[in-house]
């Protein structure tokens, strides 16, 4: 089994946009792997876990081929819903 992490900063991504928080200024300043896409998961490239704003560009900085996903899982919303 593959798995490939397109992101682990959770519903929001890290550094967080309007925090000045230590963490997310001392990720800023480092950039690389200190800045984390909004979560998502891609096992053996047929099953998506999480669909965020940040899958395109997790896609091609990653070189995924995503025309073979097969199954997409919504974990669970964000936001007001019924
Ligand atoms: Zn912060």
């Amino acid at each position: 089994m593959r798995l490939r992490f397109l992101g682990t900063g959770a519903a929001e991504g890290y550094p967080v946009l309007f925090c000045g928080c230590e963490d997310c200024e001392t990720a800023r300043a480092r950039g690389g792997p200190s800045i984390r896409r909004r979560a998502a998961l891609l096992v053996d490239d047929a099953l998506l876990i999480d669909f965020g704003p940040d899958i395109g560009e997790a896609a091609r900085a990653m070189r995924l081929p995503l025309h073979r996903v097969e199954h997409l899982l919504i974990t669970h919303a964000h936001g007001r819903f019924g």
